[in-house]
This record gives C-alpha cells, sequence and structure tokens, in this order.
C-alpha cells in the first residue's frame, strides 16, 4: 500500500482493533459507572477510536474534542500547540482523555498541562495504540488499547501527511 512516497503493508485488521476498543469501553463502563465523565478526543487521529468507543459505552457521559498539532511527517517535532479547546467548563468533572496513539509522551505533556490547576476531580487518558519503546515519560496511561512497536503507522484515524486516515485497517512503514 503506497501513501504519498511512502510504502505500508498492513498491521492490525480493523476486527482486531474494534475488539480491543470494545474491551476499552466496558471497562471504562465499569471504572465511571455512577459518575458522568467528560471524555475529551483529541482530533484529528481519535475521530474512529471515539465512534467505536462509544457503539459501546454504556453510561450517561458528555463528549467533547480539543486539537493539537505536533508531527510533520514521520517523526515528532516535540512542538504542541493547542488549535481548539473545550467549551464546556471541566471544573469538577472526571475527564477522560481519548488519544489516537501515544508515542513519546509530547502530546500528553501538554495535555496534561493544559488540564492542571483547572479544579478537575479526576483526570485519566485512555489510548487506542501505544509504543512502550518510545514513552519515558512518568505519567501512567491508565488505559491502554493496543501496544505497538516504536515504527510509524497510517489508517484508523492516523495520517502520514494528512493521507490514510480514512483506511479502516492499520499499516506500518515497509523496511522501517
Ligand atoms: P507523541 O507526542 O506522543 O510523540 O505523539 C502523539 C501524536 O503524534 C499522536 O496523537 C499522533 O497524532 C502522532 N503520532 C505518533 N506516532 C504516530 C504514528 O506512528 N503514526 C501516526 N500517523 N501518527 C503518530
Ligand atoms: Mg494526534
Amino acid at each position: 500500500m503506497r501513501l504519498l512516497d511512502q510504502d505500508f503493508e498492513l498491521f492490525l485488521t480493523q476486527a482486531e482493533i474494534e475488539s480491543a476498543i470494545a474491551l476499552m469501553a466496558g471497562q471504562l463502563s465499569e471504572d465511571y459507572r455512577g459518575t458522568c465523565p467528560l471524555f475529551v478526543g483529541v482530533l484529528n487521529g481519535c475521530f474512529r477510536f471515539a465512534a467505536e468507543l462509544f457503539k459501546h459505552y454504556d453510561a450517561p457521559c458528555e463528549v467533547s474534542f480539543v486539537k493539537m498539532a505536533s508531527y510533520q511527517g514521520l517523526t515528532s517535532t516535540g512542538i504542541v500547540e493547542t488549535l481548539l479547546d473545550v467549551s464546556e467548563s471541566v471544573e469538577g468533572r472526571d475527564v477522560v482523555i481519548l488519544e489516537d496513539i501515544v508515542d513519546s509522551g509530547h502530546t500528553l505533556q501538554h495535555l496534561v498541562t493544559h488540564f492542571a490547576d483547572k479544579n478537575i476531580r479526576s483526570f485519566k487518558i485512555a489510548t487506542l495504540f501505544y509504543k512502550p519503546a518510545s514513552y519515558h515519560k512518568e505519567y501512567e496511561i491508565a488505559y491502554k488499547g493496543i501496544d505497538l512497536p516504536s515504527e510509524f503507522v497510517v489508517g484508523y484515524g492516523l495520517d502520514y501527511n494528512e493521507r490514510g486516515r480514512e483506511l479502516n485497517d492499520l499499516y506500518i512503514l515497509k523496511n522501517s
């Protein structure tokens, strides 16, 4: 499979990804039962993950989105800025961040800082994909869908220079 100037190969099928999401949704429904958490999806990458998660999350909740910028091409620049913020008041809320993927943790670090000092009741991270060998931050990630090697992936919401988000399966960079 080719996107722009790079070749990718199939790594995980939609069925494999979605069974991991269903599991996480079940866990979240249990953990947050009796509360009304505010889920905050991190755009653009989380759109497939979030949509699938709420097919299975079966308790009262609210859903909002933020948008950050960090990646240019295949490697993280480490530069993260907030492009879109939550309009809801987060004070006293149980906040659950929905990330497509945690790699170096730069974006996550930015999110943690962004939501600090806002009198949030609880703050947890849920990520669909996780690269354990790349993550060196101390911040604990409460919900992890699928562990990946430290290679570049596309599909299921994740892009290569904005291409490939629409792909139903996950692809990994060839010869990486
Ligand atoms: P971090 O800041 O943890 O290095 O990376 C977080 C963000 O970088 C993710 O939200 C995602 O947008 C992007 N990212 C990290 N790894 C990958 C990858 O393998 N493929 C794609 N397409 N994006 C990635
Ligand atoms: Mg992202």
